[in-house]
Formats: C-alpha cells, sequence, structure tokens
C-alpha cells in the first residue's frame, strides 16, 4: 500500500441519526452538525423520482452529460453548458480537481479554518499544504495569500461562504485576487452556501470563468436545494479547461436518478427563495441572541454560524443530551451550528439560556 494512504487520517462522516440517538436513550435527536436543509425538499423531486422509477429502466446507464440538467444550469447563470462537469456531489469535484492539478512535491493553498476536504484529497496526490490563518474576522486574508505564493502553487481554495466561519467575500475582491494570482495557479472558489448569502448582488463568482482561464466555481444541490442524499454537485470551469477535466470524470458519475431530483429541484426556484429567506431571518434571531448574551460569533451569510464558547465541548455535550447535535472540533472552543427551523432554534436559545 502506499505509505501516504497508510499515513492518513480520513474524513469522519456523520454517524446515521437514528443510531446515535438509540446510543443516547433520547426520543429525539435533530442533527445541526452537517449544514443540512431543515426545510426538506422540493415537493416536485419526489414526484419527479417516482416517476422516472415507474417509467424507466435500472438496467440502462445513466446520461453521461447529465444534458437536461447541464441544460437548464447554463440558461439561468448564462454559461456554455461546456463549461460545467457534474459530479456526485462537490465532495467527488474536489477529488477530480485534486487529480486534475496536483501533482506528488506540487503546494495546495488554503485559508483556514475552511472545509477539511481539500487538503485531505491534497494529501493523497502527495501535495503540501500551504496555511493562510483568516483574519480576526473569518474573512479570507488574501493579501497574505498572495504573498505566499511560490512556484511550487498550484491550486488556491477560496470558500465562499466560508465553511466553518460562514463569512462572505464579494465578487469584486474574488477578481482582484484573481487577477493578480499567476496564470498557472488555479483558484478554487466553493459556493456550497452562495445560496443564503443575502447581504448584495451580484454573489456569484461564476462570470469570472468567461473572464479568466485559472478560476473555478462550484455548486452544490446538496445545501439549499434539500438534496444532500442524491448527491449532485457542478463545477464551472473557463470553456478551455473544461474539457481536460472531464477526462478524468468517471463515465457514468452521476445516476439518473439523482439528475431527475437535482433537474426537478432546481426547477422549482420558488422552494430555494423560501428556505433562504426563512434561514436569514432565523440567522438574524440567533445572532441577535448571541449579540444579548456577549456570546462571540462570526458575521455569517451562510445557514450555520461560528460561534465561541468557554469550553465549548461541555455545551455542545449539553446540548446533544437534549436533542440538538452541532459540531465540534473545527477549532478550539468554536462551535459550528447549522441554523435550524423556527422551533429549533428557539429551543437551542432557551436550552442555553438555562445552561
Ligand atoms: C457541504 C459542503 C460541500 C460538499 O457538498 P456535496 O455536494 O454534498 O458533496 C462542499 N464544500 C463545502 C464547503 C461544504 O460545506
Amino acid at each position: 500500500m502506499k505509505k501516504i494512504i497508510q499515513d492518513l487520517s480520513p474524513y469522519i462522516p456523520e454517524k446515521p441519526l437514528n443510531e446515535l440517538r438509540d446510543e443516547l436513550g433520547l426520543d429525539k435527536l435533530v442533527r445541526l452538525s452537517a449544514n443540512e436543509n431543515p426545510y426538506g425538499t422540493s415537493q416536485s423531486v419526489k414526484k419527479s423520482v417516482i416517476s422516472w422509477a415507474k417509467t424507466s429502466h435500472s438496467n440502462r446507464y445513466p446520461d453521461s452529460a447529465a444534458n437536461q440538467l447541464r441544460q437548464l444550469v447554463s440558461e439561468k447563470f448564462d454559461l456554455d453548458p461546456e463549461q460545467l462537469v457534474f459530479g456526485v456531489g462537490l465532495d467527488e469535484v474536489i477529488v477530480m480537481l485534486s487529480r486534475v492539478f496536483l501533482s506528488p512535491g506540487d503546494a495546495e493553498m488554503i485559508s483556514v479554518p475552511t472545509f477539511s476536504e481539500y487538503a485531505l484529497h491534497a494529501e493523497i496526490e502527495q501535495a503540501n499544504i500551504q496555511k493562510i490563518a483568516t483574519k480576526k474576522d473569518g474573512r479570507i486574508d488574501f493579501s497574505a495569500m498572495l504573498e505566499a505564493i511560490t512556484p511550487e502553487t498550484k491550486l488556491i481554495w477560496i470558500c465562499n461562504p466560508n465553511n466553518p466561519t460562514g463569512t462572505y467575500e464579494t465578487v469584486d475582491e474574488i477578481e482582484k485576487f484573481v487577477s493578480q494570482v499567476p496564470d498557472n495557479v488555479m483558484v478554487l472558489v466553493d459556493e456550497a452556501y452562495i445560496d443564503f448569502v443575502t447581504c448584495e448582488e451580484p454573489i456569484s463568482a461564476m462570470q469570472l470563468t468567461k473572464k479568466y482561464s485559472n478560476i473555478v466555481v462550484m455548486r452544490t444541490f446538496s445545501k439549499a436545494y434539500g438534496l444532500a442524499n442524491y448527491r449532485v454537485g457542478y463545477a464551472v470551469f473557463s470553456k478551455n479547461v473544461a474539457g481536460d477535466v472531464q477526462k478524468v470524470r468517471l463515465p457514468y458519475n452521476v445516476n439518473s436518478i439523482a439528475q431527475v431530483a437535482a433537474v426537478a429541484a432546481f426547477m422549482d426556484q420558488e422552494f430555494v427563495t423560501k428556505v433562504v429567506e426563512k434561514n436569514a431571518l432565523e440567522r438574524q434571531k440567533m445572532q441577535n441572541f448571541f449579540d444579548d448574551k456577549a456570546i462571540h460569533y462570526l458575521d455569517s451569510q451562510a445557514n450555520f454560524i461560528f460561534f465561541e464558547y468557554p469550553e465549548a465541548d461541555k455545551l455542545a455535550d449539553y446540548l446533544l443530551h437534549h436533542g440538538y447535535l452541532i459540531r465540534t472540533g473545527l477549532k478550539e472552543n468554536w462551535l459550528r451550528m447549522t441554523i435550524g427551523t423556527k422551533e429549533d432554534n428557539a429551543e437551542i436559545r432557551s436550552l442555553i439560556e438555562d445552561y
């Protein structure tokens, strides 16, 4: 076996919720640790999936190009269909990008703290990780990143809004950064949470893929569209790069049921709009509560809040035993909590009041 694999610390996925609930002897356990959509998914997804199952053939391979979805996405965002590469969630897109752009001894730059999968897959490709701390307010330190670029640097990850800080960078700031990065360094903008941004327009860096060949913008159906279980995500490339990335994609990676579900979810933008509105309202209420309690948090534009608490693991444990699972272990004495439903958020505030 490769030494790198033997030494690797794997990504630790969420435990099945019911298993954990029974282990803890609870009647109800709500997962607010994985940034899933608390409002479910569009009603039309179920209908489309059932109708697919009734009329289609499971013995046939899916459409490798995901053409229907490709057309819809490219039309809505005014892109060339050939700019898109679909993956089994963004997880798989991250694997593809690491495989295409990193050779052993190359370097990948990340802002820390950020999503752990970027570094994990760079390690598998035997690349080195250059870590640049976020600024105190959780935002990305672009000038420190620019200064740290070396001839070995091949990839730079910008998660926007950033997981776990929840903070947002404007398109202008991203463009200013990309325009100063050498052409042979790819800037990867992970927009998994971009739908939740309510602070300004335009919010997406997608259009920059027409102007710069070294920027990639990624989206997922797992968060605002509520399709985490179906595993669909995609990346938008400059046209001359997408074809090379397609070469490493497994030919039938996104199955037909996932494609059908994503098409139905994408056509129901009203569902997404409602989710975003409810999330923004609940996010503000939670931030107001933290203000009242003098709990230090970072200003969020996502569907989660990152906050600091003395002996944070104890608070997380208390909430867990009262039916709420939140994310620990991302930064010492910091916790990341997904914004839940109105009722669950009110319950959490009252639990913290009583703590
Ligand atoms: C959730 C998440 C993803 C992964 O999304 P999938 O499409 O479900 O694989 C990617 N990036 C970030 C920052 C995330 O938080």
